[in-house]
């Protein structure tokens, strides 16, 4: 009878669990180089632009910024991610710190989520926010290769899941970051370092909020 008991109480556990939570999404680990020189221009990236002085290059995670890569091929954009030091492709934003552009997530155009690098660590893809956002790029563009459904739809799984996680305050598009500039949480000390975006766009961030409205997500600044 006890058996019983317990067999059923583990059978009840299991059964909890796997009606509470939504299914965790496929991710596929494929890591950029994060070296002694990637955690050193990151460091001296927050320090000179935001004024943190941590220890590691860490974050903690209250945003979300979703980006799309320009760049057709996820063979090219991860390609693009994973050297340290910023390419001479770049000089737009060579001079603010050659530190490479990257993201914990790039979501290829058949909707494969795969992890560069850990959430937590310091990547650079959002001026003034980079300290507390996590990047989430998309294999396409606004043009000729605009993002596609399974694309859409990794992104709401994925974006869920990191609300699990994290204490994720604001989702957000590139193209919506300058609306932060007068925000607690903008931390970039050079005024006129900024960058115009139109990634992912106003078309892309409304599907998303559209399927997120559960969330407790805060509305962006006008
Ligand atoms: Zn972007």
């Amino acid at each position: 009878m006890a058996h019983f008991f317990h067999k059923a109480v583990i059978w009840l556990f299991l059964f909890s669990c796997a009606t509470s939570l939504p299914n965790p999404p496929d991710i596929i680990q494929k890591p950029i180089i994060f070296d002694q020189e990637r955690k050193e221009l990151s460091l001296a990236y927050m320090e000179e632009h935001y004024g943190l002085t941590p220890a590691s290059p860490t974050i903690q995670p209250t945003m979300i910024v979703v980006h799309h890569t320009v760049i057709p091929t996820f063979e090219k954009s991860f390609e693009a991610f994973y050297p340290s030091r910023l390419p001479d492709t770049r000089p737009d934003i060579q001079s603010a710190s050659a530190l490479n552009v990257s993201v914990p997530y790039l979501i290829d155009r058949d909707g494969q989520i795969y992890q560069l690098m850990p959430d937590t660590l310091f990547a650079r893809h959002v001026i003034g926010l980079n300290h507390c956002a996590i990047g989430i790029e998309n294999v396409g563009d606004g043009d000729q290769h605009p993002l596609t459904d399974a694309q859409l739809k990794a992104n709401i799984q994925l974006i869920r899941h990191l609300a699990q996680k994290y204490n994720i305050e604001y989702v957000i598009g590139h193209h919506e970051y300058q609306r932060f500039i007068d925000h607690p949480l903008w931390k970039e000390k050079d005024p006129g370092y900024l960058t115009e975006k139109d990634d992912p766009g106003d078309v892309f961030m409304r599907k998303i909020r559209d399927q997120l409205s559960s969330l407790p997500l805060k509305p962006i600044p006008e």
